[in-house]
């Protein structure tokens, strides 16, 4: 090779690989919260998706996750669509604070559409919950508590969708948005009282599967939606019994069926989240358990984690 064409092969190399962007994945996930409830020091349930590089989805929105999304330096401009895998407050707490940041984070007016459970009337030790569109209602409807949002900065529209998560719903995920590729689908899950909703995001032959809160109830649901997801975020509170408390388990999946349920979907990568202290502080128990049955990659959420799938 002459010296002329060397420079040449030298200068073209030196080109591409400075001057080329990387290539985003079809799918990423953030995390914003991967606590509960507790004030662990983990910020409470919650996920940006990005689809193309671009952040489009927000799944739930628990308390802490809004000082995430501004650490993350990410554009909320594009992010039209919002996830409520159930209405307790550790899974939507910070959803004013996210509103109010979406209200002013772009030019031009902003429509961004809600999915989230049916309400369900309690009875005897059961709990009352609004179904979504009710509680986007109560927090910005024109009677809500922060009704001024709407026209604060630009123009404010929420659309809420109810995705049906009573007791007799559908057992086939449902798909609930369908745009350029973009696919997202749900089906009942289960959480104790609270209606929940388990989604799935489908882009470009790559899905995420969200559990959300689950107890037993929820689990065959689960297998039917998350079938050979590339990702399986599951939530991860209770050890196996008989480590955690009796009740915990009316609410949650333990390591061991979440090993099983990953092992039988064909989960090709699992994220354990909205991890308790207990969890934490037995780590190497909760992989052991899972290991027993499934052989992918186990990764344990951190708050401000990007995962490209
Ligand atoms: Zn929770």
């Amino acid at each position: 090779m002459s010296k002329r064409s060397l420079c040449a092969v030298l200068l073209m190399f030196a080109v591409t690989s400075i001057g080329a962007a990387p290539v985003a994945s079809p799918l990423e996930l953030l995390v914003l919260g991967s606590g509960g409830p507790g004030a662990t020091g983990r910020a409470g349930a919650g996920y940006i998706v990005l689809v193309d590089g671009e952040p489009r989805i927000e799944v739930d929105a628990g308390p802490g996750t809004f000082v995430r999304l501004g650490e993350a330096k990410l554009s909320l401009a594009k992010i039209d669509i919002v996830l409520l895998t159930h209405l307790h407050i550790d899974h939507t707490g910070e959803l004013p604070g996210f509103f109010k940041a979406r209200a002013v984070s772009g030019d031009g007016p902003v429509n961004v559409q809600v999915f989230g459970p049916t309400g369900h009337r309690g009875n005897g030790d059961q709990a009352t919950f609004p179904s979504t569109s009710r509680f986007i209602d109560l927090l910005f409807g024109p009677e809500g508590a922060y009704s001024y949002l709407r026209d604060f900065a630009e123009p404010l529209t929420i659309d809420a969708t109810n995705v049906d998560a009573s007791a007799t719903a559908p057992k086939t995920p449902k798909v609930i948005y369908s745009e350029n590729g973009l696919n997202i689908s749900a089906i009942a899950g289960h959480h104790g009282d609270a209606p929940a909703v388990i989604y799935r995001i489908d882009y470009r032959n790559q899905s995420i599967t969200f559990s959300g809160d689950i107890d037993a109830n929820g689990i065959d649901n689960l297998r039917r939606i998350a079938q050979r997801s590339s990702l399986l975020v599951f939530n991860c509170v209770v050890l196996d019994p008989p480590g955690s408390r009796p009740v915990l388990y009316t609410l949650h999946t333990p390591p061991k069926t979440i090993g099983v349920v990953a092992a039988d979907t064909g989960t090709k990568r699992l994220l354990l989240s909205h991890l308790s202290p207990s969890i934490d502080q037995q780590r190497a128990n909760v992989e052991a358990s899972i290991r027993k049955h499934y052989r992918g990659p186990i990764v344990f959420a951190e708050d401000g984690m990007r995962l490209q799938l």
